[in-house]
């Protein structure tokens, strides 16, 4: 077999790396090479773009989650949708275990919502809506300056690496 790298005809080559490059080469070039690097792509002490850009995606993706409603850019839940729920079903006469009943939901799960630490989904907003006569989304013009969508469009790899 002949070495790839230093062209010698020799018995037995092996697989190296070397500058990214697979080559076939005698034991004695192999040296040059890394044998591992293949397998420790991704793994090791520094991220690799690639986890990075996959830490990236999943932050844009919670981002998201907190401004976008319904994969619908241009719709966004209303600040303070948690206080508007509460008073409008207060103002109901009815306290949070009651409105839970009566739209058939868990009252723990409300409270979150109240608490603003959960975002209710499409389902449950119309839900919400629709019991207690109330708006929880606004329509954000598109293009316009509103919302979250203009601050993540300029978030940049940098930012995100400085601030992790
Ligand atoms: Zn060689």
């Amino acid at each position: 077999m002949i070495c790839e790298m230093c062209g010698k005809n020799v018995p037995s080559t092996r697989p190296v790396f070397i500058d990214g490059a697979r080559l076939s080469v005698c034991p004695n070039c192999a040296r040059f090479g890394d044998e591992n690097r293949g397998n420790a792509r991704g793994g090791g002490a520094g991220a690799s773009p690639t986890v990075i850009e996959q830490r990236l995606e999943r932050r844009n993706r919670r981002m998201q989650t907190k401004n976008v409603y319904d994969g619908n850019d241009n719709v966004h839940i209303v600040d303070g949708y948690g206080e508007i729920i509460r008073k409008a079903h207060t103002a109901r006469g009815m306290d949070l275990k009651q409105f839970a009943e009566s739209i058939g939901e868990k009252q723990g799960l409300l409270a979150k919502v109240e608490a603003e630490t959960l975002i209710p989904d499409d389902k449950l907003v119309k839900k919400i809506e629709k019991a207690l006569d109330i708006k929880l989304t606004e329509v954000v013009a598109s293009g316009g300056s509103v919302g979250g969508g203009s601050r993540n469009d300029k978030m940049t790899l940098a930012n995100f690496i400085k601030k992790e």
